[in-house]
């Protein structure tokens, strides 16, 4: 079976909507962003398409790249002090002579869209409330979605990355599944592949995953989002898995849409904290 990331985040973005309709005034991020790179300033316009779609504020802060890490801390200071303002998102990469770490401090935890902060990190590991990175947020939401139950089940992550792996491997734990994380350096890969009830692949190699790797009795959910030729490519081989294996989500239309909607999730939740 084919799961329809974008039917999901369809779902997710209307609950957001009628979230707000009894509030004073609207969820709204900001987003910073240093110098010019295409890249970045594509995933920004979809992230102010994502925010104009469910009616949320969206505005973005640009300096050139020149700015002085002091300034752009001074700037990240003054949305952490401003109460209408639901979140913040600092665009990377940063010009290398601003601490990349350093700027992820100065956002307030709460207001860390992208739950990057440490003290983000700290709380999801110890099982408590925290902001969490959206593409494993979005990874469980998608299961969540589906009705899996992951209790007990053989859960693999391909991929160890702090913004993809490891948090969704915490997030796992906290589903009680059994969870195992693979990386590069990982030993005789098949063996744990075949073995999972749910495999998830987080690697940033096309099409890494083969049908001799996984069990067809599996849920397999392709993270990857590699450009190719122009043509953006998961990290399983989708064409022979769809047919073979119990769920699949496609690249596009998995787990990416899912990703952008967690985003407004992230940004609804200090919302209501604050404007309840
Ligand atoms: P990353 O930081 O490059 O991490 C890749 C992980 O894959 C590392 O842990 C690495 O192991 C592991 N790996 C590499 N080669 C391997 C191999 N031969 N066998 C087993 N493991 C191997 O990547 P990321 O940021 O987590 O992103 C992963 C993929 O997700 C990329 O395609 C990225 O574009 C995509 N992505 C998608 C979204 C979305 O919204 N859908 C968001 C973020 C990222 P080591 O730790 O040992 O090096």
């Amino acid at each position: 079976m084919l799961i329809d990331g974008k039917a999901i985040a369809a779902k997710i973005k209307e609950k957001a909507k009628h979230h707000c309709q009894n509030h004073h005034r609207k969820p709204r991020v900001v987003a910073i962003m240093l110098g010019e790179n295409p890249a970045a300033e594509s995933y920004l316009r979809m992230l102010e398409r994502t925010c104009k779609s469910v009616d949320f504020e969206y505005t973005l802060s640009w300096f050139p790249d020149t700015l002085s890490e002091e300034a752009l801390k001074a700037v990240i200071q003054t949305h952490n002090n401003d109460s209408n303002v639901d979140g913040i998102i600092v665009q990377m990469p940063l010009p290398p002579h601003i601490s990349e770490e350093a700027i992820i401090m100065t956002i307030a935890p709460e207001k860390d869209l992208d739950g990057f902060h440490p003290m983000n990190a700290g709380r999801l590991f110890k099982g408590e409330k925290a902001k969490k990175p959206c593409t494993a947020l979005a990874v469980v939401t998608i299961l969540e979605e589906l009705n899996i139950e992951l209790s007990g089940k053989e859960v693999v992550v391909v991929g160890r990355s702090n913004i993809v792996g490891k948090p969704l491997a915490m997030m796992l734990l906290e589903k009680n599944a059994t969870v195992t994380i693979c990386h590069s350096k990982t030993q005789d890969l098949i063996k744990h592949t075949q073995r999972a009830d749910v495999l998830i692949a987080a690697v940033g190699i096309p099409k890494f995953i083969t049908k001799d790797m996984v069990s067809p009795k599996a849920i397999v959910i392709d993270v990857g989002m590699n450009e190719v030729e122009g043509f953006l490519i998961g990290d399983v081989d989708f064409e022979a898995l769809e047919p073979y294996v119990h769920m699949i989500t496609p690249v596009p239309g998995g787990v990416g849409p899912v990703t952008n909607a967690m985003l407004l999730l992230n940004l609804l939740e200090h919302y209501c904290e604050v404007d309840a």
